[in-house]
């Protein structure tokens, strides 16, 4: 057969998770880790604000109150076993970073520096509370940065540019997956006794977005189709604060700093919202504030956005009026200097794709896609579950934002992501490696190349008049506006039927490049597919929880429904169609409460 490797484990994916999870696993098995990007182009190089640990470097803080937090912005879904044995390890987590070299902003003391975030808070007063670790607004950079240098000091074997297309089973196990190499279109075949898939999340499903053009949930589409299912796929969460139009992040930093939100009648409107925690609240909640101050119209221009307003003269304003201080009790300011520090990518986007200038003007910032709760069910050792009695896939493991363990619930708070891949990636990475050494290789089947080359011939050769790029619009438009920050059951139908007609429209598509070699076309339409499949397990989920919770909020059922919904959701691809069952959440300490904000 050509093309066949063998390893022990092998990683799809070289994001963080990925990263993490192969250079534990190579400690103890022969690893490789197989991406579609070149590693450090991973989306993890995107994220800015930080990541979350409660060292209380800067005042009082616990892993508790890490816990309690992230269990409440979670809007109760999360499972609280997972979510606690997150937050104690993250001192330790983070502090491994360090140790490997990740260059954290410090204080003065030579502690790493820490900055508020929303959502998370001091439990006794309610106040928000130093805890997200930062380097700079390039945290993310930061952590692909040294995990990819650990990871070839640790020799693991890296397969760049390798498109992973489909995961083997035999005798129920796993057997491997097989991939295409983009500069060649060659398939490989992985044999393999454990595989990890850490693929990242699948924004690129809605028009604006804050997510990589890679973000088109391809792990998770190709275990759907094998028979895997997807958990709380309907609760995706949208970040308050996107450039307008564009979609790029403005992180929750520039807030946590003491940027205000600020609508078209010039008012700041958040305390309106949420009183104790204002600018600062979980995003779910800011981001429909916004909403709603567009659709009563008091967006900017009538229009649909509204200002971030990070002037050093109104950060040192609003902080007086929220009586905000440093830590010695002085008046708390920040220079034009200090912010520009603290955020420079943020004041450099704005300043090259705006023509605005953050130190002296306000942002036009509007809601933006940004991140999957759901996504592959697994325990908190990264092993995947595949059905309500949590029973394990021999073999098969999942860990970053295509996973979802579940530690962000209804709704993620900012900075946990980075924090999830760091402790799940590990965990999968030790899990699979202990599995490896002392499981054997499944035989390959016959002709493990079979689908994957079956998929991609008939893409190829497709001789339809229907255009990816056409669907593509298409898709991500309804997703936006049917399927979006605010739900309803007639706009979700509305979805769903034009969905199965994108998808048939999907199966006339014509490829225009016939070539091999670095046929980017021929791959950006095989991830539509994947992303055509996402869609309508995202759609068809939200359309059946008839209650809000975080990021799933819907208009005709607007509040939260305990007694028939502290449930997760569990969907299958199944004779053409989504079949959804629903598992029970995992609570330990804290019984459901109402929401304060
Ligand atoms: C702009 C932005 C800012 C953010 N800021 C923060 C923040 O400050 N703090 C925080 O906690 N979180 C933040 N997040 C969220 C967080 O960064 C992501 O959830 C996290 O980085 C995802 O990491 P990952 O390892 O799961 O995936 P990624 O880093 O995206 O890696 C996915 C990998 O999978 C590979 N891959 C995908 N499909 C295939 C395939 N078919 N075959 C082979 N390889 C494949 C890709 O090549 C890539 O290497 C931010 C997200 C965004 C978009």
């Amino acid at each position: 057969m050509p093309n066949v490797h063998q390893f022990d484990v092998v990683v799809v994916g070289a994001g963080g998770a990925g990263l993490m999870a192969g250079l534990y696993s190579s400690r103890g098995a022969k690893t490789a880790v197989i991406s579609k990007l070149y590693p450090t182009r991973s989306h993890t190089g995107a994220a800015q604000g930080g990541i979350s640990a409660a060292f209380g470097n800067l005042e009082e803080d616990k892993p508790e109150w890490h816990t309690y937090d992230s269990v409440k912005g979670s809007d109760y879904l999360g499972d609280q076993d997972a979510i606690e044995f997150m937050c104690e390890e993250a001192p330790q987590a983070v502090l491994e970073l360090e140790h490997m070299g990740l260059p954290f902003d410090r204080t003065p003391e030579g502690r790493i520096s820490q900055r508020p975030f929303g959502g998370h808070t001091n439990n006794v007063t309610g106040k928000p509370v130093r805890r997200a670790c930062h380097a700079a607004d390039r945290t993310g950079h930061m952590i692909l940065q040294t995990l990819y240098q650990q990871c070839l000091k640790n020799k693991v074997t890296f397969f760049d540019e390798y498109q992973v297309l489909d995961f083997l089973i035999v005798n129920r196990r796993t057997a491997g997956i097989v991939a295409v190499e983009l500069a060649t279109g060659e398939f490989h075949t992985f044999h393999a006794k454990a595989v990890i898939f850490a693929t990242g999340g699948h924004g690129r499903i809605f028009e604006v977005t804050s997510n990589a053009y890679a973000y088109t949930g391809d792990g998770a589409a190709l275990l759907l189709r094998r028979g895997i299912p997807l958990e709380d796929m309907e609760f995706f969460q949208f970040h308050p604060t996107g450039i307008y139009k564009l979609g790029i992040l403005i992180t929750e930093g520039v807030r946590g700093e003491g940027g205000v939100l600020i609508n078209g009648k010039g008012e700041r409107f958040m305390p309106k919202y949420a009183p104790t925690v204002k600018d600062l609240a979980s995003r779910d909640v800011v981001s429909r504030a916004i909403y709603t101050e567009i659709r009563e119209g008091r967006g900017v221009n009538s229009s649909n956005y509204v200002w971030l307003d990070a002037r050093p003269e109104s950060i040192a304003r609003y902080a007086a009026e929220d009586g905000r201080t440093n830590p010695d009790g002085s008046p708390y300011v920040l220079s034009g200097e200090q912010l520009l520090a603290k955020v420079p990518d943020i004041i450099d986007f704005c300043r090259v794709y705006l023509g605005v200038d953050p130190l002296t003007q306000m942002m036009p910032t509007q809601p933006t896609a940004h991140y999957t709760m759901g996504g592959i069910p697994t325990n908190k050792f990264g092993e995947v579950v595949i059905d309500e009695s949590n029973a394990v896939f021999p073999g098969l493991y999942a860990a970053g934002e295509c996973a979802c363990v579940s530690v962000h619930g209804a709704n993620r708070l900012g900075t946990n992501s980075l924090l999830d891949l760091i402790v799940f990636g590990k965990h999968a990475g030790l899990k699979a490696a202990e599995y490896a050494q002392q499981a054997d290789f499944e035989p390959l089947p016959p002709d493990p190349q079979a689908d994957s080359r079956a998929q991609f011939e008939k893409l190829r050769n497709g001789s339809g008049k229907e255009n990816a790029f056409d669907i593509t619009t298409e898709m991500k438009k309804v997703m936006f506006d049917l399927v979006g920050i605010y739900r309803n059951e007639k706009g979700m139908q509305e979805a769903i039927t034009k969905l199965d007609q994108l998808k048939e429209r999907f199966q006339h598509v014509k490829v225009t490049d016939r070539g091999r070699i670095f046929n980017t076309e021929l791959f950006h339409t095989w991830e539509l597919g994947n992303m055509l499949d996402v869609s309508e397990v995202v759609a068809k989920c939200a359309l059946n929880r008839r209650e809000s919770r975080g990021g799933h909020s819907r208009e005709d059922f607007p509040n939260r429904d305990d007694s028939d919904w502290l449930k997760h959701t569990l969907a299958w691809q199944k004779n053409g169609g989504v079949e959804i069952r629903y598992k029970p959440v995992v609570i330990t300490k804290y019984p459901p409460k109402e929401r304060v904000y």
